[in-house]
């Protein structure tokens, strides 16, 4: 009677360190749902820059060892809890984290952040909707309260975050600049949503987002690369403008005075800082997009679970983001 297989694939990590410390296992024993639980077979699951932080030891948050990383799979309900009522086996769902980890064949999530997956989207984009979408709306909405008509400048507008915030920031009415780095990471930007690009390798680039922001500059930035771009952002804003830190991999300096005559803001971000009401608010206004179809992921590099070592070392290395990093079951 029982469908499910008894072993599984599954990424294990047993000391933190470099990327290969992901070791494949392929006969991990299936986890079973607790009460208000849900096992979910994984179709395909999200590599996020964090994953990298966190199997390296480096991010606040240090799971306890050995274990699987992965927070944002799609895929299919298998078993639910005896407690669960708002899904049921053969349910498509994407999920916002997972207990068991999501780098594998199936996993185990709290009923609490497993989301229907709406029939428009794939399983594929199913697993890009997370974390990217999710910080985005925070970024923009709940941290930098942007408002329809405001300028926003997305500085890393090519991967996963950036590319969800330039569909959300269409879809509600902003003026929408973003950057890339390559001339394809270029096109994928315009054709989800700014209305004009910048390539952030080119020595000029800078002037050329102020020429186009004119003389009140840009009201509200979500940088993804803080440690590069900070003191240069300080100079594009707008009075009154916010510059959201979304992503920083090393210091910088700054001059504070940048911050003064404009009455200007800087403001960290962290997702997982995020309540239950704010939750439950970007889920609504983002199912709201899923719907309507605004929002749809886009998927850039797909790897085997087999692969990744090499998808940890890529989302790190490699520039010219052409959307989300997934690995495919
Ligand atoms: P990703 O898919 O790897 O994308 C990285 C982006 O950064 C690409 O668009 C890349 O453009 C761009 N970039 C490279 N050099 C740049 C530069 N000099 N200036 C501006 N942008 C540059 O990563 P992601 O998932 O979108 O995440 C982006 C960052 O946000 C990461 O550092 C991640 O850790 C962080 N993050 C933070 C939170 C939070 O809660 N605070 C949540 C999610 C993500 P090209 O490749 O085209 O050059």
């Amino acid at each position: 009677m029982a469908s499910v297989a008894r072993f599984m694939r599954t990424i294990r990590v047993s000391e933190f360190g470099k990327s290969d410390v992901l070791k494949l296992l392929t006969d991990a024993p299936v986890p079973s749902p607790g009460e208000k639980q849900v096992l979910i077979r994984v179709h395909a699951c999200g590599i996020n820059p964090v994953d990298t932080y966190i199997r390296a030891g480096a991010y606040a948050r240090k799971p306890s060892l050995p274990y699987t990383p992965g927070s944002d799979v799609s895929g299919v309900v298998e078993e639910v809890g005896q407690n669960v009522t708002a899904f049921k086996k053969g349910d498509r769902v994407f999920t916002t984290s997972t207990i068991t980890g999501g780098y594998a064949e199936y996993t185990v999530a709290s009923e609490e952040t497993v989301y229907q997956l709406p029939k428009q989207l794939s399983f594929k984009q199913g697993a890009a909707i997370s974390v990217p979408y999710f910080t985005a709306f925070r970024a923009l909405f709940q941290k930098a309260h942007g408002k329809a008509g405001e300028v926003v400048l997305i500085h890393g507008a090519s991967g996963g975050v950036g590319i969800a915030a330039c569909q959300i920031a269409r879809a509600y009415g902003f003026k929408v600049f973003g950057t890339a780095g390559s001339p394809e990471g270029l096109n994928l930007v315009l054709q989800n949503g700014a209305h004009q690009a910048f390539n952030h390798r080119e020595k000029d680039y800078i002037e050329k987002i102020q020429e186009a922001a004119g003389a009140e500059g840009v009201n509200v930035i979500l940088e993804m690369l803080s440690n590069v771009n900070l003191s240069n952002d300080l100079k594009l804003l707008s009075y009154g403008g916010r510059v959201v830190i979304v992503g920083c991999r090393g210091s910088i300096e700054i001059n504070p005075r940048d911050t003064m005559a404009k009455e200007s803001s800087i403001i960290g971000v962290s997702l997982f800082s995020s309540t239950k009401d704010e939750w439950k608010e970007a889920a609504a206004a983002l199912y709201g997009g899923m719907e309507s179809g605004w929002l749809k992921p886009l998927i850039g590099p797909e790897y085997p679970l087999e692969k990744a070592p090499q998808a940890h070392e890529d989302i790190i290395q490699t520039s010219g983001a052409t959307g989300k990093m997934i690995f495919v079951l």
